[in-house]
């Protein structure tokens, strides 16, 4: 079609994992989903925001969803001015690209991590730089000094679920001319995050979600931390309703429960390192993971053939073919009876 810009013409699109039907019965461990429901104070506020049939619907939500950045700020110890609402993480990782790449400048990211950067700078007609990672997991052959306008970087890491020491991430965003981007969206998870260095450097913003910790992905909820002059160029290109009604009502209750999140996450964390020794005691390799999965390895270090046997026994369960990750399977840590169940799938797949 000759109208189509090129560049979307020619990309592929970026492929979300698989999404079983609602109502089919796999123990479904592949998309990082939380195996707990959100906090029962945020199905309260979606019934309150429902209430006399519905009304509130009329109206259109809050345009700047400056409630939900008042409570987000009191959370992270930052003016509201540092802070912006999103559809979901993936929004906001958009509008980043659009607010600091241009057609043809460079944006940067690690492989392997979250490869929808590389989708979302296709559609700008950005051009994108991939480095690798090292044994000891850090940055592959990172420059003194990067001249690209964003460096996206994954952390805890996905897949794999090693984190970034916050020192190391320091270090990067000093060698950054343009943005650092510390996509966060599993650091609930995990010991450290990079709040500080929102504070301390300009070119530091911090991406978080509520899909994961706050088991939340069907809301589409995430927000940014950033300097407040780029947060309010964020604000120019955002759709000025992002946030709709019900998801500012569920964001509110559950940002506002911190102590569900507490046992939640705590509940996650205990099970993984269950889990993982459980697979290291199969002879699996296992990656320390600071996220809600693990990134493991059978001894044949054939992840499409245990995939194929887990998908066989009823478990979905992620695996990549990229050459770097296809000896693996990342498996998401869901409750405590679902991780028995795949322990004993796996003993039987040997
Ligand atoms: C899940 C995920 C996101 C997207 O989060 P949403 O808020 O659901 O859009 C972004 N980055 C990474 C690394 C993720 O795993």
């Amino acid at each position: 079609m000759s109208f189509l810009r090129p560049n979307i013409a020619a990309m592929a699109g970026y492929v979300p994992g698989f999404q079983p039907p609602d109502g089919t019965s796999f123990i479904k461990l592949n998309s990082n989903e939380n195996p707990y429901p959100p906090s029962p104070a945020v199905v309260r506020a979606i019934l309150t925001e429902l209430a006399d049939d519905g009304a509130s619907l009329r109206k259109y939500p809050s345009a700047s969803s400056d409630r939900l950045r008042r409570i987000a700020g009191d959370l992270y110890g930052f003016d509201p001015s540092w802070i912006i609402m999103a559809n979901g993480s993936d929004e906001v990782l958009n509008n980043l690209i659009r607010a600091c790449a241009g057609e043809g400048e460079e944006i940067a990211y690690v492989h392997p991590s979250y490869s929808y950067y590389v989708t979302l700078a296709q559609v700008q007609g950005a051009r994108v730089r991939t480095f690798g990672l090292t044994d000891d997991y850090r940055v592959a052959d990172f420059p003194e000094r990067y001249n690209g306008k964003i460096f996206f970087l994954t952390t805890p890491n996905a897949p794999f679920g090693f984190a970034f020491p916050t020192a190391y991430i320091e270090e990067l965003a000093k060698r950054c001319s343009g943005l650092l981007v510390a996509d966060e969206a599993y650091v609930d998870f995990a010991d450290e995050n990079a709040l500080d260095l929102v504070r301390k450097h300009e070119n530091v913003v911090v991406t978080r979600t509520l899909s994961k910790s706050y088991s939340l992905a069907g809301m589409r909820l995430g927000l940014a931390i950033g300097r407040p002059e780029l947060i309010a160029a964020l604000d120019k290109i955002r759709d000025h309703y992002n946030l709709d009604r019900l998801a500012q009502a569920a964001c509110c209750a559950a940002l506002s429960d911190q102590e569900y999140l507490r046992e939640c996450v705590g509940k996650v964390r205990d099970i993984r390192e269950w889990f993982s020794a459980r697979l290291r005691e199969l002879g699996y390799q296992v990656i320390p993971s600071s996220g809600n999965y693990v990134f493991a390895a059978s001894p044949d270090r054939n992840g499409r053939r245990v995939y194929e046997g887990l998908y066989r026994r009823g478990i979905l369960v992620r695996h990549f073919s990229d050459p770097l990750l296809s000896h693996g399977l990342r498996i998401t840590i869901g409750t405590r009876e679902e991780m028995a169940a795949t322990v004993a799938a796996l003993k039987e797949i040997g």
